[in-house]
């Protein structure tokens, strides 16, 4: 098969035509024809051979996890999924460890030992390819009216596992235990990426305030998008943290979606009382940053704050990400699409991966 390929040996990326093409190996395994495959910044550092590891017995690794299929085949055993169906697969995989309580739960998101596995990432490879096996309890059937936009899926589960995790904490309150809703009502979203965008859209369909604070100045796509939702946006190239929380009033929750470590933290300065500081994004390259640790838990422990960080994603928050993209498409169908705003061929994979440019770019492997 055809594939994009990463080799960390010799440092190059190219195309490769003998990609084995899987067959079904278990009674439960589905066999998906790959349709569109999203990449992100762990994409892109990923060509940029900061970390990612093929599979054993390869010298190089697929790459690819935000992925978006049609079911092919089916094994005998499996329940639920037929082929014609349009499928989202999870990312990650359990690691062998009978004693890890995580991964015998099937939640290796949560996996105790480390040794998980990671389409496209770590030891396995990924969706930029013609066809993939897995097993039919990883594969999340998507109703075809989200075909567009079903690629978006896999970003926004960050934020639904966050935010089923927040929801959670924020039980702590008893008045939100007792009106059952609201559990962030001033809510901030920093950067406006896929991620927090598709953040931002998860936030106000809960009924959340939203503001997002992220470097562009208008005019920019990633405010008009804001703005549809009904969020506030706001630059940081125009408003410090404090000038922006100025009109909000008391931030329940701050959802970093822009891995940048020092604006992460600093941002704790401007949460409110009981509230939640979500942290999803990794700092890539960065220099170690002086902070007054001090002042930050005197703070955080004053106010009775909460750090959260949180990575990768369950069958739950993938479940969650097709509901609410349709309760998005419903509502904002014109700013869903607008977050993917570059298309390229497999053959042109290397452009996307290399060079950020835009809101999401996508590779078309088939119609
Ligand atoms: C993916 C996660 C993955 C993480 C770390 C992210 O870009 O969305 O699923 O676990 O990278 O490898």
């Amino acid at each position: 098969m055809k594939g994009a390929a990463i080799f960390p040996g010799n440092r190059t990326l190219g195309v490769v035509t003998d990609v084995p093409e899987p067959g079904l190996a278990s009674p439960t395994e589905v066999k998906l024809r790959v349709l569109q495959v999203g990449i992100c910044a762990t994409d892109r550092e990923i060509a940029a051979f900061m970390f990612g590891t093929p599979p054993e017995g390869f010298d190089y690794l697929v790459p690819g996890h935000e992925g978006f299929a049609e079911v092919v085949e089916t094994g005998p055993e499996v329940i639920g999924l037929t082929p014609g169906d349009l499928v989202v697969p999870t990312v990650r995989r359990p690691c062998d460890d009978p004693a890890c309580i995580a991964c015998v739960n099937d939640r290796p998101d949560f996996c105790i030992t480390g040794l998980y596995r990671e389409h496209g990432i770590l030891s396995m490879h990924g969706f930029m390819t013609e066809f993939v096996v897995d097993e039919a309890r990883y594969i999340r059937r998507v109703p075809a009216a989200l075909r567009d936009v079903a690629v978006l899926v896999e970003p926004l589960t960050i934020a639904e596992k966050a935010f089923i995790q927040a929801e959670q904490i924020q039980m702590r309150l008893p008045w939100n235990r007792s009106n059952g809703a609201g559990f962030a009502p001033h809510a901030v979203v920093l950067g406006a990426g896929p991620v927090g965008l598709l953040g931002a859209m998860a936030l106000r369909v809960r009924g959340c305030q939203v503001t997002v604070y992220s470097r562009e100045r208008e005019p920019d796509p990633r405010a008009d998008i804001s703005r549809a939702i009904g969020a506030n946006y706001v630059s940081s190239l125009d408003c410090s943290p404090q000038q922006m929380a100025a009109g909000i009033g008391n931030i329940d929750l701050i959802y970093e979606a822009t891995g940048s470590a020092l604006l992460a933290l600093d941002m704790i300065n401007v949460l409110g009382r009981n509230g939640v500081l979500i942290l999803t994004g990794v700092p890539g390259a960065h220099q170690p940053e002086p902070i007054d640790v001090g002042a930050l838990i005197t703070n955080m422990t004053l106010k009775n704050q909460c750090l959260l960080a949180t990575v990768n994603a369950g069958n739950d928050a993938f479940d969650r990400a097709i509901e609410d993209l349709a309760a998005f498409c419903s509502l904002w169908p014109e700013a869903v699409r607008g977050i993917i705003t570059g298309r390229f061929s497999l053959e042109q994979f290397e452009t996307p991966i290399r060079i950020a440019a835009g809101i999401k770019n996508i590779i078309e492997m088939a119609s």
